[in-house]
């Protein structure tokens, strides 16, 4: 089964956008509810006006308390990781915990809302134990631009929910820091096989696929 989630919102998404993310993410198997606002006190990058992914994420859900239940943290800024100029997303399942940016994923309320909601159903599903899959048009595969996104469908192919559905529910993923599309570097990780062996940052050690 695909555990489910709760949204916490870092900025508040246009709510008739995010209902449409949700209803879509929900025809996919993931269901969430929305537990409101969080927040956070990470800073920039001074270079880029960027925030880093991990960074951001693990401040934004440093307080949550249950631990057992999936977080996904939205946020309207454009957010980065060491080595990728960008990313859309990343999953860190050693936290339990995804963050989504709205940043790049412009559009109007259909558009805005296909695109949320594929990001969402990704990074869920990398949190569900997934990793990249070589259909094109599943929700599993790689994107490095808008463009690939809208490409694929919102839902998992049948070897993807297949997959899906054979993880026990309380699988320790290890501590995996994992990036959705990013440009570059990390898809070369994702035709690899998604792992890379980077050395570690100081304390929160990920290996990272995207
Ligand atoms: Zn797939
Ligand atoms: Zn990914």
């Amino acid at each position: 089964m695909i555990r489910p989630v709760r949204i916490l919102q870092l900025e508040e998404v246009e709510p008739r956008v995010l209902s449409m993310a949700r209803a879509i993410a929900f025809e996919a198997g993931v269901s969430s509810n929305l537990s409101g606002a969080v927040h956070c006190e990470a800073y920039p990058s001074h270079s880029t006006s960027q925030f880093r992914a991990d960074v951001l994420l693990t401040d934004c859900v440093s307080d949550v308390k249950h631990a057992n239940q999936l977080s996904l943290v939205l946020t309207s800024r454009d957010l980065y990781v060491p080595s990728l100029s960008y990313v859309f997303g990343i999953a860190m399942r050693n936290l339990n915990a995804c963050i989504v940016s709205c940043f790049r994923l412009g559009g109007n309320t259909e558009v805005f809302g296909a695109r949320l909601a594929k990001e969402i159903i990704h990074e869920v599903g990398h949190l569900n134990g997934l990793r990249h899959c070589q259909d094109s048009s599943c929700v599993m595969s790689f994107s490095n631009t808008v463009a690939a996104v809208d490409r694929k469908k919102p839902k998992f192919c049948l070897r993807c929910t297949n997959e899906i559905s054979s993880f026990p529910y309380d699988r320790d993923a290890g501590n995996v820091l994992v990036v959705q599309n990013a440009s570059g570097f990390s898809n070369q990780l994702a035709q690899r096989g998604a792992y890379s062996s980077r050395p570690s940052p100081a304390s929160t050690p990920p290996r990272v696929s995207d």
